[in-house]
Order: C-alpha cells, then structure tokens, then sequence
C-alpha cells in the first residue's frame, strides 16, 4: 500500500469489519480509518465526508478514480477516469469540522417559515434501515425548525429544503459530468466516493489475499511473512514460484 497512514495489515482488518456491514456502515468505516479515530466522524456534513474521503483516497489510490457507466440514451458503456479534483466544489465553502455545527439556512414558503441545516452522515447512518420513505424522513432531519409546526410540512417545502441543501454544504454531491461518445448523450452522473473507495479497498485486499494463499503455499510462509515483504517483492516471488 503506497500510503503511510494505512498499511496493508490494516486495509485487511478495514475490509473485514467492513464486509458484513451495508453502504452507510461502511461509509462511517471509512470515514473512522481516514480520520485516525481523531474525529467523531458521524456528524461530518456529506461535504466535509466527501472531502475527508476524497483526500484519504488520493493518499492510498492516487488522484484518478476509474469509473465505469453505461450511457443512459443507447446503453453504450463507458469507461472514464475522474480526477478527484472534478469532485471537489468549485468554490469550497469552509467545510465544518466534526465538531463545528453543520450550516443552516432558512426560508419561507406556503406559509411556512423554515430553517433547516446541512444532512450529515448520522443522519444517513440514522434512516438506513428506514423503508421506502428515506428520502422524506432524511429531509425532515434537516429541518431545525419550522413555524407553523415543523412535524407535518408539507412534500413541496421538503422539496425546497432539498433544492436549498446543496447551497450551504457545497461539495455535498459529487457528480461528473460524462458525454457518450457513442450517441453524444451528455449527462450527470453522481459519483458514489465512499462506495468508490469500498470498492477498491476490497479489489485490494481479495489480490493481497490471493499472494498470501500463493506465497503461503510456496513458501510456506505466513500471512504475516507476506504482509512484511514489499509488493514489488512479492511480484518477483510469484513470478519465481511459477
Ligand atoms: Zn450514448
């Protein structure tokens, strides 16, 4: 692993706490590894988890993400490298901190005065399990307070909580823009960057599981043997091994 702050025994041990558990459970992982247990990481607005993840994710991976798509007009896949910079809000806000209170703003509409405040990964970790109304119960979270009564507003104010969202937590949706080059469709797409970085922690960690089980059985070598020769090594000890 070419990043300091996560060596392969540890890569391991986050992909094996991280497979028994879903999408949020794992983007909480994640988020946990990168801060170095440093952080409460759970109440990192997604702007901030995305900045965390992005950074920690250029350290171990580099700056380009592989990403595969299929074109959504002729069906035509696609396979694009976006530099994670593309994913980072053109003009940041200065992103809270976990311990910094999440932005809020406020509005009135249909006769309901709103202040409302930035989702934060508690709050997806919180509706995870939550049925078919996710999208409804995640933006009433976001609502601090609301005149007349904040518990029954209204789906079309809901809907302007969620319009507003990604003003004050800029940096909160990652999307890329992508064209086809089969059909010229262009589109944007959303980049799912805690499921991005998953995803390649467990390509790693199968490929490092595999050279344990080849080196082991070659050499009769440990998994803690393996783990402490370099990867240019290893290579050279597969090839050997045949
Ligand atoms: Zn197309």
């Amino acid at each position: 692993m070419v990043v300091a702050e996560l060596t392969e025994a540890q890569l391991l041990s986050v992909w094996e706490s991280g497979s028994g558990q879903g999408p949020r459970g794992r983007a909480l992982l994640l988020a946990r590894t990168a801060a170095g247990d440093a952080e409460p990481v759970a109440d990192l607005t997604l702007a901030a988890l995305h900045a965390l993840l992005l950074g920690f994710r250029e350290r171990a991976f580099g700056s380009s993400l592989p990403c595969a798509a299929d074109c959504p007009v002729c069906k035509e896949p696609l396979e694009v490298a976006v530099e994670s910079e593309e994913l980072r809000p053109s003009a940041p806000a200065a992103v809270p901190g976990a311990r910094t209170a999440p932005p809020t703003g406020s509005f009135r509409a249909d006769g309901c005065d709103v202040t409302y405040r930035a989702l934060t990964l508690r709050d997806l970790l919180a509706v995870a399990n939550g049925g078919r109304d996710v999208r409804r119960a995640l933006l009433q979270r976001c609502v601090v307070s609301a005149t007349p009564d904040a518990g029954s507003l209204p789906g079309n104010v809901l809907e302007e909580v969620a319009r507003r969202l990604p003003g004050i937590d800029p940096g909160a949706e990652t999307t890329v823009a992508l064209e086809c080059p089969g059909c010229g469709h262009a589109w944007s797409a959303e980049v799912d960057v805690a499921g991005h970085l998953w995803a390649e922690i467990e390509g790693y960690a199968r490929r490092l599981l595999y050279e344990v089980h080849a080196l082991a059985r070659a050499y009769g070598w440990t998994e803690q043997d393996v783990l402490a020769v370099s990867p240019a090594r290893r290579r050279f000890y597969l090839e050997a091994a045949g």
